[in-house]
């Protein structure tokens, strides 16, 4: 069975199909998910598909793309990781994509936002999921500076170079590869998958977004996460099934290990 680590079950492409989502999860073995928050409007939305499915969980945080969005404090992100069936602090991070003509000394709003994100997921003992782009060197930084190896978590969607990748395992974090690493143009990223020890691979979709390829362009679901098992079981030369049973065993260890299973 797979588990996709990185979904959001919220979208508005995804919200109102979630039966016919599940139903295509059981066909394609995939049992469990983790459905992400990205604001703290979103955060009851998320909880509830968690509450309300066997093998859903959620994450609690604010995306750094959302910048509009109401701030969380550390007390705040610590109360939501004490409810049921929330597992992880995020998505969080930063992102310097899109900075529309910004320079970085303006994005100190992202910074301070991360360094909350981090802090609670230290105070609750909570991994957390990470979110970065076009901003590794920072994203590396506040995780030291703020000890967020303590807290431990993931690398979501990895797209960068071996030396992040490497930092990022030094840290004490997993690397999750999505859809990304079945496309035709990511020759450098399958390196890079080749490169990650298995005991720190996870597998992701990042629904409703990337779609793996035969699917690239789709809207993406949770029932895809076989075909990352299958292009990461051919660069590691294992079985799709051995991939999905150390995957799903990773998981369960990041995620799972010092909370009720339910
Ligand atoms: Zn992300
Ligand atoms: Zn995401």
């Amino acid at each position: 069975m797979f588990v996709d680590s990185h979904c959001h079950l919220s979208s508005p492409e995804l919200a109102g199909r979630i039966p016919e989502i599940r139903a295509a999860m059981r066909q394609a073995s995939v049992d469990r998910a983790l459905c992400i928050c990205t604001t703290l409007d979103e955060f009851d939305l998320v909880h509830r598909l968690a509450l309300e499915n066997d093998g859903f969980w959620c994450s609690a945080g604010v995306h750094p793309d959302e910048e509009d969005s109401r701030e969380p404090t550390v007390e705040g992100l610590v109360a939501l990781s004490r409810l049921d069936k929330v597992l992880a602090i995020g998505e969080t991070g930063l992102d310097y994509y899109r900075l529309a003509g910004r320079d970085l000394a303006e994005m100190e709003w992202q910074r301070e936002r991360f360094r909350v994100h981090i802090r609670a997921a230290r105070a609750s003992g909570r991994p957390l999921v990470i979110h970065t782009r076009s901003a590794s060197a920072d994203t590396l930084r506040l995780i030291r500076e703020e000890e967020g190896g303590d807290a431990g978590g993931v690398f979501h969607c990895f797209t960068e170079t071996a030396d992040v990748a490497r930092a990022a395992l030094d840290l004490g974090f997993h690397i999750s590869f999505s859809g990304i690493l079945t496309f035709k143009n990511a020759s450098d990223l399958r390196e890079v998958a080749a490169f990650v020890p298995l005991d720190r691979c996870l597998i992701e979709t990042d629904s409703p977004y990337l779609a793996p390829v035969p699917f690239r362009g789709k809207v993406n679901t949770p029932a895809n996460v076989p075909l990352v098992a299958r292009q990461l079981a051919e660069i590691k030369s294992l079985t799709v099934q051995e991939i999905a049973s150390v995957t799903a065993h990773n998981f369960e260890r990041l995620f799972l290990g010092n909370v009720p299973r339910s």
